[in-house]
């Protein structure tokens, strides 16, 4: 078993549960006593549930990412994300962040059908549709034509001054959502020019952060460029995400401030490959992508290096979900030792999610989030791929290699 608070592995243990808590961790294999079961994962390496802060868990990006909006209902993308629920929780991750989201009020729903049990998915914490300026990374009307462009408003999570801030913070809170995402600079899948240029001004980021800390709610960005980058981390964001640019002078600020970065090196590696498929990408994507995507990994490991708090998170959604434990592969690729890597997805972004007191770690009084794969993977970290087993709330979702949904690519 990985003991993630530790940072150590206790060989031969056993974890008892109760309904969805942990009760017990012990040394040695215990029998099971009357009215119990006995799950035998010897051989195995014991983690706790994973947990992804960036994800899409509504959609999956194709070639026909923007052009389908004209031709699907709402329905059609819910009933998709069933499945983007279930391969993710298959894969081991029992809890998501899903940071935006196509169609506004996906990701509730499903986070509602799984926690009353209707669908198999991991537990949700969602910002709903994310929060951006006119033509931002999160305009969703960016690249229509202009009948179709119109000039949406805070509701669909354009802000343009403090006043739009505040509103898209508080109708946020109202639908239910966990945190606030904003788009401070551009980024990769939209169509718009700028990958990297700042897009909110410093009125706009302390009006959202005043009324974030008003309704507890964290606040994390997307951010590519280095000066929106610093704007965000000097108001106050709680978590950088992707952060490809970052220079010296933003990880210096992220230490000060101790704010976290969350990398998603699957996505960057995702975009590069596919930047190079011809007519994959729209051309004004394609550039984008081929700008930013391969960058992703060393910023990564510049900031490891220097010492900035890391947490877990992948992007899913920009490549097939299902393959968020390729983030582990790439994070130890990039100089990061296989044990921190896990403490990233677990007892790291735990904290991000400020449910430390119940995810993250196996431990009594924890919730049951329970995963295994087979052999080491601190030795073989390509085998957090290969997870086996999963336990959500005490109940188990998988025990074996059960048929799992065709990934394509
Ligand atoms: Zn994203």
């Amino acid at each position: 078993m990985v003991d993630v608070v530790k940072g150590e592995v206790r060989e031969g243990v056993t974890i008892a549960t109760d309904g969805n808590h942990i009760t017990a961790v012990q040394a040695g294999f215990a029998p099971a006593r009357p009215g119990q079961e006995l799950i035998d994962l010897r051989g195995h390496t014991v983690l706790p549930g994973l947990i992804d802060l960036h994800v899409h868990i509504a959609d999956e990006f194709s070639p026909e990412f923007h052009s389908e909006q004209f031709f699907k209902e709402q329905a059609d993308y819910a009933l998709r994300a069933v499945t983007y629920a279930e391969r993710t929780l298959l894969a081991g991750f029992t809890t998501v962040r899903n940071l935006g989201e196509k169609e506004r009020g996906v990701s509730f729903a499903l986070r509602r059908a799984v926690d009353a049990g209707y669908i198999r998915g991991p537990r949700i914490f969602t910002s709903g549709a994310s929060v951006s300026t006119t033509g931002g990374h999160g305009d969703p009307t960016n690249g229509l034509r202009l009948d179709y462009m119109g000039d949406p408003g805070p509701e669909l999570g354009v802000i343009n001054g403090a006043d739009a801030a505040r509103k898209a913070v508080r109708q946020r809170y109202k639908v239910g959502a966990d945190v606030i995402k904003l788009a401070v600079t551009g980024g990769v899948l939209s169509l718009a020019k700028s990958g990297d240029n700042p897009q909110f001004t410093p009125d706009e980021l302390a009006a959202v952060m005043e009324t974030a800390r008003d309704y507890n709610l964290p606040v994390t960005v997307h951010a590519h460029g280095a000066e929106g980058m610093k704007r965000a981390i000097q108001a106050g964001v709680d978590s950088i995400e992707h952060g490809t640019f970052m220079d010296e002078e933003a990880r210096q600020l992220m230490k000060a401030h101790g704010t976290w970065y969350v990398p998603t090196i699957s996505a960057g590696r995702w975009v590069a490959k596919k930047a190079a498929e011809p007519g994959y990408f729209p051309e004004i994507i394609r550039a984008k992508a081929a700008a930013v995507g391969p960058q992703i990994q060393e910023t990564f490991a510049a900031a490891y290096r220097s010492g900035v708090k890391i947490a877990f998170g992948t992007d899913a959604g920009v490549y097939p979900h299902g393959l968020n434990a390729m983030e582990f592969v790439y994070m130890v690729e990039a100089g990061m030792p296989a044990l921190e890597a896990i403490q990233a997805a677990t007892v790291r972004a735990a904290q991000v999610l400020r449910r430390e007191a119940e995810l993250g770690s196996l431990e009594i009084g924890k919730l049951a989030d329970i995963v295994a794969v087979r052999g080491d993977p601190l030795v073989h970290i390509d085998q957090m791929n290969n997870i086996v087993f999963v336990m959500k709330d005490g109940v188990v979702y998988r025990n074996g290699q059960v048929a799992s949904w065709p990934l394509t690519e």
